[in-house]
């Protein structure tokens, strides 16, 4: 069976000598050596100030809530994975949706600005499927309204803008580092926090609010990363660029293939931005094509993913406006397999059963 996406797993020998290390030493959580010797690396490789590991994702998404004190309204997308929403009502804020732009499948920011009120406190844009928002507009908006940006940059592992780090955007960005993501710990995830006092209090919060040893300073929560997520990070990081390589080469086969295909859209592409070779949404013509396409694919042991689907809108435990562009494009999305050990002749197989779906 070919799945839409495949963890990457590091050379085991590597791993299991991290391991023995662990067992040595007994250090197993709570800002051990691997950690700190993957916020390092990282923040090197991401060309960032600070890099805060967390345990999740979405842990990382509710601390950066809480570290700007949001309240009330926060404007966000409906076309992301659900912990983008999720994560703002379990933090007690009212998620409003800002419909998203056709083509770069990001947030629209012209929709933005209309979705604004007293009670507004914060945008929360994604770099969807790694393509970059635009930050600029993002920004002047933010500043004119007085309001905080928080980036879901889950996506947008390695990604630049005008040859910057695009997580530098943003009063903070998160990323995810789930098994399934461009690079991972397992679980896993991270802040990126560009305020260096901000950056302190973050790590008190993420393990209780204790600051030494007699000293409880703030409402904290837990959302420490272990040594063992660290150091499958380590590994990884250390094969990341062989991971790109391989990624960029499916990318741009895909592309070859589906390029001209009138009856396929691809996402248009940030282009101040560089790409990191995420994901390969393709988009039908309507959600009978798309069911189509999965089905033959489904046919041939190939399990591509609707994502993201349903639009956020529609969750059962929020009060929404309906988002006519997230619920067109979410209806006839399909994400094709994409990872780095993608062979050639499986590909091929898909690209094949893909155009065959559309005769
Ligand atoms: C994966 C993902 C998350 C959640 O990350 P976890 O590490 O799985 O908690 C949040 N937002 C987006 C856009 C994601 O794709």
């Amino acid at each position: 069976m070919i799945n839409v996406t495949k963890p990457y797993l590091p050379d085991e020998a590597k791993y299991n000598s991290y391991v023995s290390h662990i067992f040595k030493s007994k250090w197993l959580t709570n800002n051990g050596e691997l950690l700190q010797e993957l916020e390092r690396r990282l923040a090197k490789y991401l060309d960032v100030e600070n890099v805060l590991l967390v345990n999740n994702g979405t842990l990382a998404l509710n601390v950066a809530y809480k570290l700007l004190e949001l309240s009330g309204e926060v404007i966000t997308t409906p076309f992301s994975f659900v912990a983008t929403t999720s994560s703002l009502v379990w933090g007690g804020l009212k998620p409003v949706f800002a419909d998203i732009d056709k083509n770069t499948l990001n947030i629209d920011t012209g929709e933005i600005e209309k979705k604004i009120t007293k009670s507004t406190s914060a945008i929360v844009p994604v770099h969807v499927f790694g393509n970059g928002c635009n930050v600029e507009e993002i920004e002047k908006l933010a500043k004119s309204y007085a309001l905080k940006v928080i980036y879901d940059a889950a996506h947008a592992f390695g990604v630049s803008y005008e040859g910057r780090s695009i997580l530098n955007y943003g009063d903070i960005s998160t990323l995810s580092f789930h098994a399934t993501k461009v690079f991972h710990t397992i679980e896993g995830g991270a802040l990126i926090i560009n305020n260096k006092k901000l950056y302190d209090k973050a790590r008190k919060v993420i393990d209780f609010g204790i600051d030494g040893p007699d000293h409880i300073s703030y409402l904290g929560i837990n959302a420490k990363m272990n040594e063992f997520q660290a150091a499958m990070g380590l590994c990884i990081l250390d094969d990341i660029e062989k991971i790109q390589s391989s990624r960029q080469k499916i990318y741009n086969r895909y592309v070859d293939a589906f390029r001209l295909e009138a009856r396929i859209i691809l996402q248009s592409h940030n282009n101040k931005c560089s790409y990191n070779y995420s994901y390969f949404p393709i988009i039908l013509e309507d959600e009978e094509s798309m069911l189509k396409v999965r089905e033959l694919l489904r046919r041939e042991d190939i399990m591509p993913r609707r994502y993201f689907y349903p639009s956020l809108d529609q969750l059962n435990y929020i009060d929404s406006e309906f988002m006519p562009v997230s619920n067109s494009i979410s209806s006839r999305i399909l994400c094709l397999p994409m990872y780095d050990s993608l062979e050639v002749n499986d590909q091929k197989r898909i690209i094949q059963t893909v155009k065959e779906a559309l005769l």
